[in-house]
């Protein structure tokens, strides 16, 4: 079952960046507490924990995330206790997507990176804790990537081809991390039928590419799609995942002249991964997932 609860379609923008002309599908614009990828993996995933009658919904991610503090939101908007298990971390402690989830008095219990590794597991056991208790919880994988989320962008990609004829475009950037947007959109237009598109994730991670390609492939297999042209843009990763490069923070003042505001984690080093990569005469798109709660919780790379 899919819910409705972002604001679709959103807008698709034109950009002058570095005298090239690129699109912006502003999935920034889906909603506010909720903006983002997120809500549109937690539309088909919130789908099922209705459906199954859950009271709670848990999930993990960084100190700052922005699937944590969706799925937070949306779940109290369900009326579901949004249990969060958060990697520990503190930039900026109580800014940006953790002051949120500490706003809307999310459950918020800090792991360590060492029980990070086994996260799955920790919040099987906590779904199992609240079972005997009575209570009924939902599990959600980290970024919301299992095939029932990658649907959301699945169907993103549908609404696109309501608003650009996408057999003139050549290729579509998206930051990709837990790769359930990638694996969406790329199963999206194999569905529509638009081999001319290109999706070139550019990794915002330094996991192995190998592991982040395999988990496209699983999720496109399935979609009941193939696994043909799964594209991963490496080089763009900066010092480590949500640390910028120098680069990433003037792409950020860059476009914001543009009207573009970009977030340190995912969509700066994503979006100077087209302007650097994306050939002269091309046609692309920038699906822009959003992210801006992390620029406030970040504000200090931004003062030099
Ligand atoms: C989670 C996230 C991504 C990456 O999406 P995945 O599906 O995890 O690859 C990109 N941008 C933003 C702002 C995000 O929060």
């Amino acid at each position: 079952m899919k819910l409705d609860l972002a604001r679709k379609p959103t807008p698709l923008e034109k950009v002058r960046i570095r005298g090239k002309e690129v699109f912006v599908k502003r999935d920034d614009l889906t909603e506010f507490v909720a903006s983002g990828n997120k809500i549109r993996k937690l539309e088909y995933l919130l789908g099922e924990a209705v459906q199954m009658g859950a009271d709670t919904v848990i999930t993990c991610g960084a100190f700052q995330s922005n699937h944590a503090r969706a799925t937070a939101y949306l779940s109290i908007k369900l009326g579901k206790k949004p249990v969060l298990f958060l990697k520990e971390w503190h930039p900026g402690k109580k800014s940006g997507n953790f002051m949120l989830d500490t706003v809307m008095g999310a459950e918020i219990h800090t792991v360590t990176p060492e029980e990070y590794e086994r996260i799955d597991e920790i919040m099987q056991e906590m779904a199992k804790k609240l079972e005997k208790e009575g209570r009924k919880a939902y599990v959600i994988p980290e970024g919301g990537s299992n095939t029932t989320g990658a649907k959301g962008y699945v169907d993103m990609v549908f609404e696109l081809s309501r608003q650009i004829d996408l057999s003139e475009i050549d290729a579509i950037y998206v930051a990709t991390s837990s790769a359930g947007t990638h694996a969406g959109i790329l199963a999206g237009l194999k569905l529509l039928g638009y081999k001319n598109v290109e999706v070139r994730g550019v990794v915002v991670h330094k996991k192995p590419k190998e592991l982040v390609a395999d988990r496209i492939k699983n999720m496109l297999q399935e979609l009941g799609v193939d696994t043909d042209g799964i594209i991963l843009v490496g080089g763009f990763e900066g010092p480590d995942y949500a640390i910028p490069s120098k680069e990433d923070v003037g792409m950020i003042k860059e476009a914001g002249r543009t009207g573009i505001i970009l977030d340190p984690v995912y969509t700066a080093k994503a979006f100077r991964g087209m302007v650097e990569t994306m050939g002269e005469k091309e046609r692309v798109i920038f699906v822009h997932t959003g992210g801006t709660f992390g620029l406030f919780a970040q504000a200090n790379i931004l003062e030099e």
